[in-house]
């Protein structure tokens, strides 16, 4: 029986071990989806698995996939070890006692067919122990080295590993390393802990997020195929397009993402992949990505969603159903400016183990202190998003009150058009705002040159504010484009200082 393996969470079979349990593991061996429900209920907490509110179950059938998401509530021990446990909906699910699972159960496996009794108590059930994100930001995919017991990973500074024999790798930490562009420690911790903070199988680490981002296009794309894009991508990526992959025959249709019909007409015969940045860059346009996931499939295509801005602290997108998750680790992720390197996250093995290929064929990975500097800024993603999120929201509302600004583009205000699907996809509505200055383009190269606690810079999501004039800055080479940003707009990646230097700086800066 295959079951999937997430790292950074713990795998515990239902019920305790024994007859029950034989029987529900034989039955299906045997392939016959029925088992025996109420196990939860007798199930002894023999290790210290879900002793803690707030600890998160993943519930998944036998084939993996996911059915929902508990939190423990509450949890009282009683005599002989018999512990009780309340749970909370974590995920919207409903299932908020074992009696909804168990409801729930018989309904998904009636759907697929097979017959259920409420005396058949149908449940088959793994939980999947799932420490909260900003644990696994810190823990996932990094055990204590075990050689010597340190807490962090180890720069593996080598590009070759040494051999017990001929194809005899040593797995002291788990698995063979032959040679560095195929793999190397400090890349898999990186690489497991962004598979996990994502809710995938599979991550893959790459030395830029436009490294990335050819990787997959090369590896999922043949001359003649077409991909929809954004009409507001990124720069870099409308560059990738329209400058290098059209050269090889692959066309693209840019388009608005904030209505999935327009998406659907957009698609044609050999449309193998829709990509979607949302929150886009730099227009804080938000996509639907439920909803796109579902027309992009019916019309045969992969969804791609560009996740740089809202990071899995705010956004998961593999679990509204896309099927590849991309990320500039410059930005959030790594967090501090410091380091360039990009991302591919999978939750389908097959896509994975192609990307797995390319990314070694290609060989555009990141060494191993990148991987090191990106894991370092990775343990405090949830407590910067959280700042990043408080200083944006508080920014935006203070540029709403300024005569001099236009309009203000960020999720988190009422007003934004996509601000009803962002609150229902986001958990927070990220650290970006974008605004426009009634004085045009004069004014905005203006602003963007006073501001002294906001740095004038491309790029974004480190903990220092940046300033810049996206026509003219990280859009440049969208000028003339479908693409072309206004010359008006300025974008701000709002870093975590104290919000109040933050607005002082930029009623300084509105005020020249
Ligand atoms: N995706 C988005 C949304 C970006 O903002 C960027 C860079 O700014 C990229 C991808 C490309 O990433 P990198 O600069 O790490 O190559």
């Amino acid at each position: 029986m295959s079951f999937p393996t997430v790292d950074g969470l713990r795998t515990l079979e239902l019920g305790t071990p024994g007859p029950m349990r034989d029987e529900l593991n034989a039955l299906v061996l045997a392939g016959r989806k029925t088992a025996t429900a109420g196990l939860l209920a007798e199930y002894e907490a023999e290790d210290e698995a879900l002793e803690h509110p707030g600890e998160r179950l993943v519930l998944v059938d036998n084939t993996g996939s996911r059915l929902g998401v508990v939190a423990v509530e509450r949890v009282e021990r009683r005599a002989m070890g018999e512990v009780s446990w309340e749970f909370a909906d974590a995920e919207g699910e409903g299932f908020t006692s074992v009696e909804h699972w168990a409801q729930a159960h018989r309904r998904f496996w009636a759907a697929q067919g097979y017959p259920t009794t409420e005396a058949s108590e149908v449940m088959l059930v793994w939980f999947h122990l799932e420490r909260g994100l900003a644990t696994r930001a810190i823990h996932a995919g990094q055990p204590p080295d075990p050689a010597t017991g340190a807490v962090n990973v180890p720069i593996y500074a080598t590009s070759t590993y040494a051999q017990d024999g001929v194809g005899s790798l040593r797995t002291g930490l788990g698995e063979g390393y032959d040679y560095s562009r195929s793999g190397n420690p400090t890349r898999t911790a990186l690489e497991r802990c962004l598979a996990s903070l994502e809710g995938g199988r599979t991550a893959l680490a790459f030395a830029s997020g436009m490294a990335a981002e050819d990787t997959l296009l090369r590896a999922v794309l043949e001359p003649g195929d077409h991909v929809v894009i954004p009409d507001d991508a990124y720069g870099g990526t409308y560059r990738l397009f329209a400058r290098v992959l059209a050269r090889w025959g692959v066309r693209f249709t840019p388009v608005g993402v904030d209505d999935p019909a327009v998406i659907a007409a957009a698609l044609q015969e050999r449309t193998r992949l829709v990509w979607l940045e949302t929150p886009t860059n730099p227009l804080l346009t938000v996509a639907d990505i439920a909803a796109v996931a579902d027309v992009a499939h019916r019309g045969g295509a992969l969804l791609v969603v560009d996740n740089t801005f809202a990071t899995p602290a705010l956004q998961r997108p593999l679990a509204l159903g896309a099927d590849v998750v991309l990320h500039s680790t410059t930005k959030y992720l790594g967090g501090h400016s410091d380091v360039v390197g990009g991302a591919l996250v999978m939750a389908d093995d097959d896509l994975a183990e192609r990307l797995a290929f390319h990314q070694n064929a290609m060989g555009a990975v990141p060494g191993p202190f990148d991987a090191f500097l990106t894991l370092r800024g990775l343990k405090t993603l949830g407590v910067r998003m959280d700042r990043h999120c408080d200083n944006a929201q508080a920014v935006a509302d203070f540029l709403l009150t300024h005569p001099g600004v236009g309009q203000v583009l960020f999720p988190g205000l009422p007003e934004h058009r996509g601000h009803t699907v962002a609150a229902r996809q986001m958990d927070r509505f990220g650290g970006m705002v974008s605004f426009t200055l009634v004085g045009g383009p004069d004014a905005a190269r203006r602003v963007c040159g006073r501001t002294q606690v906001f740095t004038l810079a491309e790029s974004l999501g480190g903990v220092e504010s940046l300033i810049e004039l996206p026509g003219q800055m990280t859009h440049a080479s969208a000028a003339g484009s479908p693409l072309e940003v206004p010359g008006d707009l300025v974008r701000l990646s709002v870093g975590i200082e104290a919000v109040e230097d933050l607005i002082d700086d930029l009623r300084w800066a509105l005020a020249g």
